[in-house]
C-alpha cells in the first residue's frame, strides 16, 4: 500500500542521506522510498538484493551492513524530528519502522545467500585447481620417470661403450707399443737420425694413448664391480717412497718442492699394493699438474689409533699450493669425465693444468679407495689461478680391510 505521507517525509531526507557518501546507505534509502511511494515490497527487495551481492563480493561483514541500515534509519528519524515534523504522527513512524524491518530481513537474506554462493564458487574453484595441480603433478611424475629410464639406459650405454671401446683398443695398442719399442731399440740414436726422432714422438703418443685406455679399463672395471684386488701386507712407507720417485722428474721439471712427511714405524697395511700405488700417483700427479711452477706439494701419512689405542687406519693427505677448487666443483670432480672450466684448455707454460686430462683421474682414485674399504675427500678454500689458495686431498684407509679378491 502506498504511503504518501511517509514518502513525502523521505523525499525531504534525500539530501542528508547523500551527505553520508555511502553507496549501501543510498541503496537502502532508495529501496525504502520506493516501497513507501509505490507500496511494492518487491522493489525494495530487488534493490537490496543487488546491494547485498556487491557487499558480499567486497567481503564486507553482516554487522557492517546492519550498522549502515541502522545509521540510515537514524538519519531519517533525526531529520523528521528536528525539521520536518516536530510532533510526528506515531503511526507514520511505525510504518517507517515496518519498512526498515522488511529491509533488514531482505538485506540479511540476500547477503547470506550471496556469501554462500561465493563460498560455493570458491570451494569449487579450489577443488578444480587442486584437481588440475594433481593432474600436472602426475604428468610431471610420468615425464620424470620416462626421463629417468632414458638416463639409466644412456648411462648403461655409456658404460658399455667405454668397456667395449677400451677392450677393443687395448690389443692393437699393445701390439703397436711392442713394435715401437723394438724399432726404438734398434734405431741409431744419433741426433742426425731423423727416424729416431719420429720414433720417439710415436712412442710418446702410444704411451699417452695406453694411459687413457688403461684409465678407461679401470673405470669400466670399477663401474661393473669387476675390479680384481690382490691384497697383501705392505709397507706404506716404501710404496709411498717409490711413488715419490716416479713423480720426481715431473716435480723437477716444474721446479716444485715435494715435501714428504711420513710418520716413522707405521704398522703394515693390508691392501692391494698396485692399486695403492696408483691412488697416490694419481693424486700427486694432479697436485703437480694444478700447481704453478715453483709451488709446494706435501705428502703426509699418519696412522690413526682406535679408542683402544690400536692402529685402526692410515690417514694420507696430499696438499698443494695450486689453483684450488671452487665449492660448486668439489662434489663433481670425482664424477667421470668431469673437468673444471672449458674442455678445450690448451697447454701454456706456467701451469700444467692448461693441458688437463680426460677427467678420469679422480673417479678412478675414488673407485679404488672405496674398493680398498676407504674414503676420499677434498678440502679447498676455492679456485683462484692468481692467488693459488691450494687444495688438500684426504684419504683414510682401514688398516685391516676385508678385501674382495
Ligand atoms: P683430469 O684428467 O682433468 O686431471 P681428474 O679426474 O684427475 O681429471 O680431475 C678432475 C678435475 O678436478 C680436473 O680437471 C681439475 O679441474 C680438478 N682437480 C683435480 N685435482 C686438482 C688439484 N690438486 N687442484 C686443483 N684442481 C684439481
Amino acid at each position: 500500500m502506498k504511503d504518501l505521507a511517509l514518502a513525502q517525509w523521505l523525499e525531504h531526507c534525500a539530501e542528508y542521506i547523500a551527505l553520508l557518501e555511502d553507496r549501501l546507505s543510498a541503496a537502502i534509502f532508495e529501496g525504502v522510498l520506493q516501497m513507501a511511494s509505490t507500496g511494492r515490497a518487491d522493489m525494495l527487495d530487488s534493490i537490496l538484493a543487488a546491494a547485498a551481492r556487491n557487499a558480499a563480493a567486497a567481503e564486507q561483514s553482516l554487522d557492517d551492513l546492519l550498522a549502515r541500515l541502522q545509521t540510515t534509519k537514524l538519519v531519517i528519524w533525526h531529520r523528521v524530528e528536528a525539521e520536518i515534523d516536530p510532533d510526528p504522527a506515531w503511526d507514520t513512524l511505525v510504518r517507517l519502522e515496518v519498512i526498515f524491518q522488511t529491509a533488514l530481513l531482505s538485506l540479511t537474506r540476500h547477503f547470506l545467500a550471496a556469501r554462500a554462493e561465493l563460498h560455493r564458487r570458491q570451494t569449487a574453484d579450489a577443488v578444480r585447481l587442486s584437481q588440475e595441480a594433481e593432474q600436472k603433478v602426475m604428468a610431471y611424475a610420468t615425464q620424470l620417470a620416462r626421463a629417468n629410464r632414458e638416463l639409466t639406459r644412456l648411462e648403461k650405454a655409456k658404460t658399455d661403450f667405454i668397456s667395449i671401446a677400451a677392450h677393443e683398443l687395448k690389443t692393437p695398442l699393445t701390439i703397436m707399443q711392442g713394435y715401437v719399442d723394438i724399432l726404438l731399440e734398434n734405431a741409431d740414436g744419433t741426433p742426425e737420425n731423423a727416424d729416431a726422432h719420429l720414433l720417439k714422438g710415436l712412442a710418446a703418443g702410444t704411451e699417452r694413448l695406453t694411459t687413457i685406455v688403461d684409465a678407461l679399463l679401470d673405470v669400466s672395471a670399477i663401474e661393473t664391480g669387476a675390479l680384481a684386488l690382490h691384497p697383501e701386507m705392505v709397507s706404506v712407507s716404501s710404496i709411498a717412497h717409490s711413488v715419490v720417485e716416479s713423480v720426481s722428474p715431473a716435480v723437477e721439471s716444474r721446479r716444485q718442492q715435494l715435501r714428504v712427511d711420513i710418520a716413522p714405524h707405521l704398522p703394515p697395511l693390508t691392501t692391494d699394493p698396485k692399486r695403492f700405488f696408483q691412488i697416490l700417483e694419481r693424486l700427486l700427479s694432479n697436485a703437480i699438474k694444478y700447481t704453478p711452477d715453483g709451488g709446494t706439494i706435501t705428502l703426509r701419512i699418519r696412522a690413526e689409533d682406535s679408542s683402544a689405542g690400536e692402529a685402526e687406519s692410515i690417514k694420507i693427505e696430499i696438499a698443494d699450493t695450486g689453483i684450488g677448487i671452487a665449492p660448486e666443483d668439489r662434489d663433481h670432480i670425482f664424477d667421470k669425465f668431469y673437468r673444471v672450466g672449458e674442455a678445450d684448455r690448451h697447454s701454456s707454460g706456467r701451469i700444467k693444468f692448461k693441458g688437463a686430462g680426460p677427467g678420469l683421474g679422480l673417479p678412478i682414485a675414488r673407485g679404488l679407495v672405496e674398493a680398498l674399504g676407504g674414503k676420499i675427500w677434498v678440502e679447498s678454500p676455492g679456485h683462484d689461478e692468481v692467488n693459488c689458495p691450494g687444495s688438500t686431498f684426504h684419504i683414510r684407509l682401514p688398516m685391516n680391510a676385508n678385501l674382495q679378491t
